[in-house]
């Protein structure tokens, strides 16, 4: 199922031009920190090197936070683990003393273990619970290194770690941190520009659809939360080396808010926006020095004017490709021709077979025995009226539901209920009656996740844009391409989601259907929504697709289409097969003419 589709011309690579042009932002930044020094007295030195500190920490929690949506407050904890850890072991109060890198290295894995303990609750809890949790977190660190006082010197603290030269001055720590909040940017932008990074936003804004995509919720997650508790142990060693002496109270809760509040004022999904905040925030108390005892106050009052001004942070402000009017006028023309470079391996030929499925929701019957065939190469219709059980009939293919009773396979495998991020493996791919789009993605992103399961690199990888990495990329974005193509949506393949007609989403959920160049498609009313000449030109792409020897299921109010371009057409009432047969043995069906059709 993984072979990668040869376009019939070269997928367009992002302009060079405007990649450089996105790097502007941070160069100017970087440019900035390294004169400083030079034109800037000590104190905005040390200011500067805390802002690179806080960055290391800020940027990794944003793909938890900003990227995964996860509301990790309490994250000050892991700075706290990583100073303590880096102090202790470098002091020599338990074990002998350390090489300063072995003392950092252990920081960053008790940082990354705390990040799993601390993140493992988000698999499991609702938003507002998990934040509860992090804050737990928070509170409970800090008490035992208050009540530990042979290792952690209680109240009074103990020295932080001192470095060697040539970081044992203001110059030489500055740039050492300058160098590592770089490295930090430089990683998190690799993960956010590739499949794990879209993953992580396409759980955010679209669970369902990331599941039905093959994405895995835990195992992304699980790897965000080590790699953001790892940078935030090290951000610990060298905050308790820029302390020079640390005590519980210098991990206070304003701080956790700092970290938080950057990324919300920063925006969501962005990392210039974020790191544009966490150097304001860092800044802002100092310029304020009187208001320093205001400064939670007023990091609320930011946050609630941003908020209210410009829900989408300093990175929608800079966004000026968004307020780029589209063309009126726009039409979907697919190009079903191009399916033959997607379609490269016609798929095996067994069909998915639904056996006496039985589904209830408390006293309702939403699929009551159901017999269900979806042969290879064939449209098959499912037709009924609304709360007859369609969607729940793809719910249960597609994993989310657990019928009472009933198997649903494919060829001889089962597949299992309850599992619906395993769907895609199988070749399974669908649409939703509510599109599930990923907003603040483009249409491009959107239709990529699509075809995460085709990606080989790992998240370690994606950090380091190791070449299979890139290499997943370019066949990614070339697939996409294609099925923007194919789809007719290649004109806005730069858009943001959001901006798309109710029309066109049909259109991008399908080409993220393609993505996965699926063994069976499930269309849950494609349709609806569509002017005639849209269900026109859609009932031939779905056709070409059948004719791919793709199983394709469709739901659909629209009788004509379903009648035109079905070889098969399954009626249900009440969760009950009506009839079942070929399109005009159904439409002249007694039971259907007089319940269903009206005549
Ligand atoms: P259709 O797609 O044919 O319009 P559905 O499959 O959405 O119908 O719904 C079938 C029946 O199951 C309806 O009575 C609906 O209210 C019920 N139902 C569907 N999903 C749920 C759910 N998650 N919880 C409770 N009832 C549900
Ligand atoms: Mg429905």
């Amino acid at each position: 199922m993984n072979h990668t589709a040869s376009t019939p011309r070269p997928a367009a690579a992002p302009a060079l031009g405007h990649t450089l042009l996105k790097l502007i932002p941070y160069a100017a930044i970087l440019a900035v920190a390294l004169v400083l020094p030079f034109i800037a007295n000590d104190y905005w030195v040390l200011i500067a090197t805390r802002a690179a500190i806080y960055w290391v920490l800020v940027s990794a929690l944003n793909l938890v936070v900003g990227f995964a949506g996860q509301l990790a407050i309490g994250w000050v904890a892991l700075l706290t683990l990583g100073a303590y850890t880096t102090s202790v072991l470098t002091a020599g109060t338990v074990l002998p003393p350390m090489p300063l890198l072995v003392a950092f290295a252990a920081a960053a894995v008790v940082g990354a273990l705390a990040g799993l303990l601390v993140g493992l609750p988000a698999l499991r809890l609702r938003t507002f619970y998990f934040a509860m949790t992090t804050l737990g977190f928070a509170t409970i660190t800090t008490q035992i290194a208050l009540a530990w006082q042979d290792v952690t010197g209680g109240g009074i603290g103990i020295p932080g770690p001192w470095l060697p030269s040539p970081f044992d001055n203001a110059l030489g720590f500055y740039l050492l941190c300058l160098g590592l909040a770089a490295v930090l940017t430089w990683m998190t932008a690799n993960v956010a520009r590739s499949r794990f990074g879209r993953g992580l936003v396409a759980i955010r804004d679209a669970e369902v659809a990331a599941e039905v995509s093959g994405i895995s919720k835990p195992a992304l997650l699980v790897a965000v939360f080590l790699f953001s508790g790892a940078a935030a142990g090290v951000a610990g060693g060298l905050f308790a080396t820029l302390q020079s002496y640390i005590s519980p109270e210098a991990f206070t809760f304003d701080l956790s808010v700092l970290f938080f509040i950057a990324i919300l004022i920063g925006g969501r999904g962005s990392i210039l926006g974020p790191l544009i905040a966490t150097i304001v925030l860092t800044w802002l108390p100092e310029f304020a020095a009187p208001l320093v005892v205001w400064s939670t106050f007023l990091y609320a009052l930011l946050l609630l004017v941003i908020v209210l001004a410009v829900p989408g942070g300093i990175a929608a402000m800079l966004d000026f490709g968004s307020r780029r009017p589209l063309a009126r006028d726009r039409a979907v023309v697919p190009r079903e021709e191009l399916l033959g470079a997607l379609f490269t391996e016609r798929p095996a030929s067994s069909a998915i077979v639904l056996k006496d499925v039985v589904l209830s929701f408390g006293a309702v019957r939403a699929i009551d025995g159901l017999d269900l065939t979806i042969d290879p190469g064939e449209v098959h219709g499912l037709i009924g009226p609304n709360g007859s059980g369609k969607t729940t009939t793809l719910n249960v293919i597609c994993g989310f539901y657990k019928p009472d009773t009933g198997t649903v396979r494919v060829g001889d495998d089962v597949l299992k209920p309850g599992e619906p991020q395993h769907r895609a493996e199988v070749g399974i791919a669908r649409t939703f009656q509510t599109p599930r789009l990923i907003g603040e993605s483009t249409v491009l992103e959107n239709v990529m996740v699509g075809g995460d399961t085709s990606g080989r690199a790992t998240f370690a990888e994606a950090l380091l844009n190791l070449p299979r990495n890139h290499a997943d990329e370019v066949m990614l974005r070339e697939r996409a391409d294609l099925a923007l193509r194919i789809v007719g949506l290649e004109a806005l393949a730069g858009v943001r989601a959001d901006r798309l007609q109710h029309s066109e989403l049909r259109f991008m959920e399908i080409a993220r259907a393609l993505m996965l160049q699926p063994r069976f498609l499930l269309l849950d009313e494609p349709a609806a929504g569509l002017s005639g000449d849209e269900i026109a030109r859609l009932g031939s792409l779905i056709e070409s697709v059948s004719r791919h020897g793709v199983g394709v299921l469709l739901v659909e109010h629209h009788a004509d289409l379903i009648f035109k371009i079905c070889h098969h057409v399954t009626v249900l009432d009440l969760g009950r097969v009506l009839a079942d047969g070929t399109p005009d043995e159904v439409r002249t069906h007694e039971d259907v003419v007089s319940a269903y059709l009206g005549g």
